[in-house]
């Protein structure tokens, strides 16, 4: 089972992506959290990317497909897995389509999480008073949603386009649990 999970940041992607891994039994691949261990290597491209990260751009499609041929070649995706962050542009979804041919895979479901800006503000900086992430900052919060704007919704614009029988626009105002058995049900049909 291959799961995608899309939304604005502060959406509350990782956090249903992990409720649904432990359910599942299923990997959870964030991206985020794989680029932020890759930061404390403290070498030349991990400084280069806090750079980038600390700004809330995002990183290049190169690297992140390199990433993620890596992670996805893993045993433990081996059975399916749940991405969290990735793909998040057009062009990240053109070479994970190409990894899905190559591997006779498709992709289960998509969850795309809908909140309301006013709400995505809120919740970034409560998570900034408990993670004290750098681009959780009230200043780089913007750059990070303008960026959503220009890179990751035309993919979801085109997964509910093209892959509308896969594709769910999941309310993300409502609490944890009530989204998390939203996802739940679809997932187990
Ligand atoms: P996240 O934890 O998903 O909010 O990601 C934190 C930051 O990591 C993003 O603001 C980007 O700088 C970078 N990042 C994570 N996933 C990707 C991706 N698929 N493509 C480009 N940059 C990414």
């Amino acid at each position: 089972m291959i799961l995608i999970f899309l939304g604005a940041p502060g959406a509350g992607k990782g956090t249903q992506a992990e409720l649904l891994s432990n359910k599942l039994n299923l990997p959870h691949l964030s991206t985020g959290d794989i680029l932020r261990k890759k930061l404390l290597e403290s070498d030349y491209l991990s400084l280069k990317l806090k750079k980038i990260m600390d700004s809330g751009d995002l990183v290049s499609d190169q690297i992140l497909n390199e990433i993620m041929s890596i992670r996805l070649n893993n045993l433990d995706c081996k059975k399916g897995f749940i991405l969290d962050g990735y793909p998040r542009t057009l062009m990240q979804n053109k070479f994970f389509h190409e990894y899905l041919e190559k591997n006779k895979k498709s992709i289960s479901h998509i969850f795309d999480l809908k909140i309301n800006e006013a709400t995505i503000i809120e919740r970034i900086k409560s998570r900034f008073k408990t993670e004290n992430r750098e681009d959780d900052k009230t200043e780089i919060i913007n750059n990070r949603i303008s960026k959503y704007f220009q890179e990751t919704k035309p993919l979801s614009d085109h997964f509910s386009f093209n892959n509308s029988d896969k594709y769910h626009l999941i309310n993300g105002n409502q609490d944890i649990e009530m989204i998390h058995q939203d996802i739940l049900k679809i997932s187990r049909n």
